[in-house]
C-alpha cells in the first residue's frame, strides 16, 4: 500500500468533490493501525481492518478482533483469496483462514471487503458456510453469471475506475444488470485509476470519473447515482450512517 501523501488535502479534495466518507481499508496489522489512526482524526474516514490473502503469516485474530472493536470501523477488510499471485499461500491455508476471519466478522457483526482473484467457487462456498456473513465484493471485474452468484448469496457489487476502460464490455454490462441495492463504488486508492487519468496515483476524489460513467450506464442522473450508492453503503457499512 502506498502513502496517500498528505492526507488533510486528498480528504478535503475528495469531500470537494462530493465524497464525503470513505473507507481505508487494511491489509495487515500495521496498514490497519495506521488506518484507523487516519480515520481518528477525519471525520469522513473510516476504517477496515483486514489481512491480505497473499500474507506468508497467518491472521493475529485476537489483534484484529481488540481493533475492530473501535467506534471508527466500519468493516473487516480486505481479506479474500488471491490463488493468481503465485507467491502467496496455498489455496488451502488461504481458504481455512478465510473462514476463520468470516467467523469473526459474523462474530463482531461487521460487513467484509473481500478481493478474489480465481477463487470465486471457494468463496462462494466459504460465504454459504458463514450465516449471517454480509459484505462487498471488492473491485468487482468478473463476467456477469459470477456476478449472479454473489448477489444471490446476499452481497454487494464494488465497481471501480476499470469500468471506464473501454475495453471493459462485459464489466459495463455487469454494472448496467447490477440490482439497484446492491451497487457499490469504490476507488481502490492509490490503485484502480480511471481510464482518463492513467499514471498518476488514484485519489478518493477522482470516483467522480467512476460515478459518472456508471450513471450513464444505467441511464440515471450523478445525483440519483449518489442517492442510491449511499443509501448501499449506509445499508451495508452500518457504522458510516
Ligand atoms: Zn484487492
Amino acid at each position: 500500500m502506498e502513502e496517500l501523501g498528505d492526507a488533510d488535502e486528498v480528504v478535503g479534495a475528495a469531500v470537494d468533490a462530493g465524497v464525503t466518507r470513505m473507507i481505508t481499508m487494511g491489509v495487515d496489522l500495521e496498514h490497519s493501525h495506521r488506518g484507523l489512526a487516519l480515520a481518528r482524526q477525519h471525520p469522513e474516514v473510516f476504517a477496515g481492518i483486514g489481512h491480505y490473502p497473499t500474507e506468508s503469516s497467518p491472521p493475529d485474530l485476537d489483534a484484529i478482533r481488540t481493533l475492530a472493536a473501535d467506534d471508527r470501523v466500519v468493516a473487516i477488510g480486505e481479506i479474500g483469496l488471491d490463488f493468481e499471485d503465485k507467491g502467496g499461500p496455498a489455496r488451502d491455508v488461504q481458504t481455512a483462514r478465510l473462514h476463520d476471519l468470516f467467523a469473526l466478522a459474523v462474530d463482531l457483526d461487521l460487513p467484509v471487503s473481500i478481493h478474489n482473484r480465481g477463487g470465486g467457487t471457494e468463496l462462494a462456498e466459504a460465504i454459504t458456510a458463514h450465516p449471517g456473513l454480509r459484505g462487498a465484493m471488492h473491485y468487482f471485474a468478473l463476467e456477469w453469471d459470477w456476478a449472479e452468484r454473489f448477489v444471490e448469496l446476499g452481497f454487494y457489487l464494488s465497481f471501480a475506475g476499470l469500468v471506464t476502460r473501454p475495453s471493459r464490455n462485459a464489466l459495463r454490462d455487469v454494472v448496467k444488470r447490477c440490482p439497484v441495492d446492491r451497487l457499490l463504488l469504490e476507488t481502490d486508492s492509490p490503485y484502480g485509476n480511471a481510464h482518463n487519468r492513467m499514471g498518476v496515483p488514484n485519489r478518493p476524489a477522482y470516483l467522480l470519473d467512476t460515478a459518472t460513467l456508471v450513471a450513464e450506464l444505467r441511464g440515471i442522473s450523478l445525483d440519483g447515482l449518489a442517492k442510491l450508492e449511499r443509501d448501499n453503503a449506509f445499508a451495508l457499512f452500518r457504522k458510516l450512517a
